[in-house]
Parts: C-alpha cells; sequence; structure tokens
C-alpha cells in the first residue's frame, strides 16, 4: 500500500482544489515560512481521523476550514482525499479487494466531518482501524512534527513502548480490546439488571 496522491480542497491555507502526486522514493517539499507545509502533513493526519483540534494546531476541529484572507472569503467545508495504490494487496483485510483505496474526509461548519471510502460512506473508526492495522495513521511515528523528535527524546518509557507497538502495527488490537472491555461492562450492568428483576419477581 503506498501513498500516490493527496487532494486539498478549503483546508487551511489551501482555499482552492489541490493535487499533489506523490512518486515513488523520496519526495521533499520546500517553499518559505508560512506557506503551507505543515498543513500538508496536517491534512495527511487529518484524513486518517485524527480528532484532536490541538493536532491541527487549532482551538477547534473547523479551524482546519479555509478562514478567509483579504480577497477571499472563508469557506463553509474543507475536504482531503488520501489517495493509496494497494495493487500489492498489502491492506488490511476488510480494504483488500481494490487496486486504489481513497479515503476522503469533509467537514462542514456545524455539521461535522464525514468519511468515505472510495465511494462507500464509512465511521471514522473504519478509517482509523484501516490505517492502525497498516502501521501507520494520525498518531503514528511515521509522521513526525515539528518539535516531536525532542518531545520523543525526553518521553517516558510507557510513551516509548507506544511508539514501538503502533509500529508493530498492533495499537489497531488496543483499541478493538478497549472496545470488547467496554461491550463487557456493559453485559456486566445488563446481568445485574436482570439479577434485580428476578429477586423482585421472587
Ligand atoms: P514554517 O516553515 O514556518 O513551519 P509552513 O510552510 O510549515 O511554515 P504552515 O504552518 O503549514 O507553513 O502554514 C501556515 C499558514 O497557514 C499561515 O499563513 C496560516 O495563516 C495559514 N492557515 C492556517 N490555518 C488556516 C485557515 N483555517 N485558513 C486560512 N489559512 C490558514
Amino acid at each position: 500500500m503506498r501513498f500516490t496522491k493527496l487532494r486539498l480542497n478549503g483546508f487551511k491555507s489551501f482555499v482552492d482544489p489541490t493535487d499533489l502526486v506523490i512518486h515513488d522514493g523520496l519526495t521533499g517539499v520546500v517553499g518559505p515560512n508560512g506557506c503551507g507545509k505543515s498543513n500538508l502533513l496536517e491534512a495527511m493526519r487529518w484524513v486518517m481521523g485524527e480528532n484532536r483540534p490541538s493536532a491541527m494546531r487549532g482551538g477547534g476541529m473547523e479551524d482546519v476550514i479555509f478562514n478567509g484572507a483579504a480577497t477571499r472569503g472563508a469557506r463553509h467545508f474543507a475536504e482531503v482525499a488520501l489517495v493509496m495504490d494497494n495493487t500489492d494487496r498489502l491492506a488490511p483485510s476488510g480494504f483488500n479487494d481494490a487496486d486504489m483505496i481513497e479515503i476522503t474526509r469533509r467537514i462542514t461548519r456545524d455539521a461535522g466531518s464525514a468519511y468515505k471510502l472510495n465511494t462507500k460512506d464509512v465511521r471514522a473508526r473504519d478509517v482509523q482501524m484501516l490505517f492502525a492495522d497498516a502501521s501507520t495513521g494520525s498518531h503514528s511515528p511515521a509522521l513526525v512534527r515539528q518539535g516531536q523528535i525532542s518531545e520523543l527524546i525526553n518521553a517516558k518509557p510507557k510513551a516509548r513502548r507506544r511508539i514501538l507497538e503502533e509500529a508493530a502495527g498492533i495499537s489497531g488490537l488496543y483499541a478493538r480490546r478497549h472496545e470488547a472491555e467496554l461491550k463487557l461492562s456493559g453485559a456486566e450492568t445488563n446481568l445485574l439488571r436482570v439479577d434485580d428483576v428476578l429477586e423482585s419477581m421472587a
């Protein structure tokens, strides 16, 4: 699975539809301060399901929508699409029947985010799981933001372990375990309620 294209529309400083083709090998993005280099990395993290506005350098998630400039009005939505080549069929099972995978996330003011996988509507969780199982994603150490290297050097052992687990592709299993634990505790609560009902009927 290889990233081949990032498409932005109304995302932060990328007000007009912009396609960034990602070729084989190393890609460098150069430009003056403030031209939007970090916004590209944030767009990648965002389309992978990032939900923390702080990770987007914003106060709320709608801050990723182009908020206007001297000559342009603000937009009411932002959209990012990430296209991946899956001809090697390395995408996690469940997502593995297409040569090309396109994940799209769109946020509309006052209406929140919606995700699509190719043309199908999916949940944020599905997208997050796809990337977690593929050992990447919005929390992945493969995406290094400014200041993160010094954070890693100073990180506590537990935080470092999380990085290794992410690289090993098992962070998706932790998310599934957490969901299973929530379901289990829900079932236990229901059983207690059943006991109460049975007792009151006895
Ligand atoms: P540096 O080299 O200084 O790190 P950079 O090339 O990484 O800069 P970014 O930090 O990606 O630049 O982009 C910052 C620019 O994005 C700023 O000009 C800022 O005004 C603009 N920007 C951020 N959010 C929005 C938004 N919601 N609407 C419009 N522009 C935005």
